[in-house]
């Protein structure tokens, strides 16, 4: 696809098209503006497809309580054009780190850490567009900030241990990654927090934290644990967890409606940890 369609948004790549196939299926496609001679595909489609998920079978089952359950739309149409990023490179913008799928090597480090205040590191395209994302939240009157940037494999160890000392191996699991598990871990997500809410469901609730779910996506980040998902994230609601994708799938997301990685690229659900570590 990608002569019809609803023009989303305008990059600097070119500008992205969401277009509804004859199966009810949205998909996003990106049109480029010029034709560059670097190593990004002048095109890429990032709807749905199951040759994204060649490391994995078809999801599972749906997850409990999720409502109008994304995994019941229709199934995609097998797309010709594989993904524009990989699903297991941990370098990745659209790596997927859950409870079954650690990073590789495990004990990764990302390149190109950069600051975003508060002692805080992202990689630096996440970086430079939170920043982005706070300069526009502080336009509207906000105050939003990063409590929790990258966190090293050595880092996540003593955290996990000590959640395990104190609360029990499955007790930790469930809300503490295993060193090697972490979203931080890659880079690409960040702890967000305001109006006295940190790294709290509260968060969700104030106008820092409604404000992050409504606009996250047009800087390239998703809510990556929402609410009523566990089942398929394997963590509870974190409002203030935000995990940069690209603004490509970041929209396009947002306008299918479809709220985790999992669900997009027909990965399986990953409530838990596989095999005691
Ligand atoms: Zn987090």
């Amino acid at each position: 696809m990608g002569k019809g369609g609803r023009v989303l948004h305008l990059t600097r790549r070119g500008r992205i098209v969401v277009g509804i196939t004859a199966a009810g299926l949205v998909s996003a496609v990106v049109l480029p503006l010029t034709l560059g001679g670097g190593s990004t595909p002048t095109a890429a489609v990032v709807a749905p497809s199951p040759a994204a998920a060649t490391t994995a079978p078809p999801p599972t089952s749906p997850a409990p309580g999720t409502g109008t359950s994304p995994t019941q739309r229709p199934a995609p149409t097998p797309s010709p054009t594989a993904p524009q990023h990989s699903l297991t490179d941990p370098t990745s913008i659209w790596v997927v780190v859950n409870k079954a799928r650690p990073l590789d090597p495990r004990t990764y480090v990302p390149p190109d850490l950069t600051s975003v205040g508060d002692g805080q590191y992202l990689r630096a395209p996440a970086a430079a567009a939170l920043l982005s994302l706070f300069a526009s939240a502080a336009a509207d009157g906000l105050s939003i900030h990063a409590d929790s940037g990258y966190r090293s494999y050595t880092y996540q160890v003593s955290v996990h241990d000590n959640v395990v000392a104190s609360l029990g191996q499955s007790e930790a699991d469930i809300g503490s990654a295993r060193p090697g598990y972490s979203e931080h871990q890659t880079g690409w997500a960040v702890d967000v927090g305001g109006d006295g809410c940190e790294i709290a469901t509260c968060f969700g609730t104030t106008p820092d934290g409604r404000w992050v779910a409504a606009n996250a996506y047009r800087y390239g980040f998703i809510v990556r644990y929402p609410q009523g998902l566990q089942g398929i994230t394997g963590y509870e609601y974190e409002p203030w967890h935000i995990r940069y994708v690209g603004v490509q799938l970041a929209t396009a997301m947002h306008a299918t409606g479809v709220q985790t990685l999992e669900q997009w690229f027909h990965l399986p659900a990953a409530p838990a940890y596989l095999r005691s570590s």
